[in-house]
């Protein structure tokens, strides 16, 4: 029998991702589908796993040997800060599920998703994946940020009583086809792509929140979903392992803007609201262990890749993720 590969979350931005890697791929390669080798994505549909005898169900049904945790009540700075208890709770929920019953299941392999939001406010920068639990981390998210940094604690804790083959992912923030294009809820790129193209076909001001000061870092879905790939294939530790761009291509969110200006080709009025948070001021991280344990990777140009999910998002704007009423 060959592995079967549980991707829970399989539905969202990552998990559309990794899907469209392994369609896409060639067989065997580096980032392709092995042969006899099973994927599964797994959506919300087949399973709240905030239950656990819906998880069991779920694990019952594929028997994965391999599992991809991606899973999560996820949403931008705005809702991270409006929901903090549930982000907390939610994930703290999910999570527990999933790892247990990868235990109970003798699961072969799990990599759980966390975010560089786990990562204290006030540390030395670059963040490596050294330093996870030494401070708190920014107050804007703290629920979501606790619930993920006790993934990590999870592991090492099944690691070392029971030997589990637990590890976790660090990515930076995302964004390609797939996302979710709240227009308050989602992360900044969905949700100002989505603004910017109201914005254009309405003849209104493109509005874009805080001062445009902050700085991010920015992956690609696709390049990440290659880097889950490696992972799974040839990462064996418990310890993370940070999957970004380098610490040196950070992008300031005005820099976002006027690429989502230009890639929509908006030509009205464009201001910032400084009224709204800014939220972290910095959080760049570190892709050093990455590259030296994969040899090198080609990332996707940023503008390449914005110009790519803004082209999907106008091609899919009635089935995509727009949350609340079009405007
Ligand atoms: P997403 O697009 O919002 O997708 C979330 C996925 O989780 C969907 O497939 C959803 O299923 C599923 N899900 C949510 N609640 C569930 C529940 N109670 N039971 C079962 N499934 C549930 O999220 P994403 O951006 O792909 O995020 C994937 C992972 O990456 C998450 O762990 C997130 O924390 C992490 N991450 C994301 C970013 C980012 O910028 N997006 C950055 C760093 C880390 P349905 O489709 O059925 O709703
Ligand atoms: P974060 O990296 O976890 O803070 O998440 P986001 O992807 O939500 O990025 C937040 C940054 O983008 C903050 O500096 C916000 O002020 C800024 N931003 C500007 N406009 C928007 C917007 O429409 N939605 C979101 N989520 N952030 C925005």
């Amino acid at each position: 029998m060959g592995d079967v590969i549980l991707v829970t979350g399989g539905t969202g931005l990552v998990g559309k991702a990794i899907e469209y890697v392994i369609n896409n791929e060639p067989e065997g390669s580096r980032f392709g589908r092995k042969p006899g080798e099973k994927w599964i994505f797994a959506s919300s549909k087949e399973g709240d796993l905030r239950d656990p005898e819906q998880t069991k169900a779920l694990f019952e049904k594929y028997k994965p040997t391999h599992v991809i945790h991606l899973a999560a009540l996820v949403g931008g700075l705005f809702k991270n800060m409006k929901y903090k208890l549930t982000f907390l709770r939610e994930n703290v929920l999910i999570n527990d599920n999933i790892l247990h019953t990868s235990y109970l299941s003798n699961t072969k392999k799990l990599i759980s998703c966390l975010s560089t939001c786990v990562f204290p406010d006030k540390v030395e920068y670059p963040l490596n994946e050294l330093n996870i639990h030494n401070g708190p981390p920014h107050e804007s998210n703290f629920g979501y940020a606790h619930a993920k940094r006790l993934v990590d604690v999870q592991n090492h804790a099944y690691n070392e009583e029971f030997g589990c083959n637990f590890t976790s992912a660090i990515p930076t923030n995302v964004f390609g086809p797939h996302d979710n294009f709240d227009l308050e809820d989602a992360h900044v790129i969905p949700a100002l792509i989505h603004k910017c193209y109201n914005a254009k076909k309405n003849g209104t001001p493109f509005v874009v929140a805080g001062t445009g000061k902050p700085l991010r870092q920015f992956i690609y879905s696709h390049d990440l979903a290659k880097l889950f790939i490696w992972q799974l294939r040839e990462y064996d530790s418990v310890e993370p392992v940070i999957l970004s761009v380098g610490e040196n291509e950070e992008v300031s969110i005005k820099q976002v803007a006027d690429a989502i200006v230009k890639a929509v080709g908006f030509q009205g009025e464009y201001s910032f609201d400084t009224s709204r948070a800014d939220g972290q001021f910095r959080k760049p991280a570190s892709n050093e262990k990455l590259l030296k344990l994969m040899g090198g990777f080609e990332f996707t140009p940023f503008d390449k890749a914005l110009d790519d999910t803004v082209a999907w998002f106008v091609a899919n704007y009635n089935s995509a993720r727009i949350g609340k009423p079009k405007a």
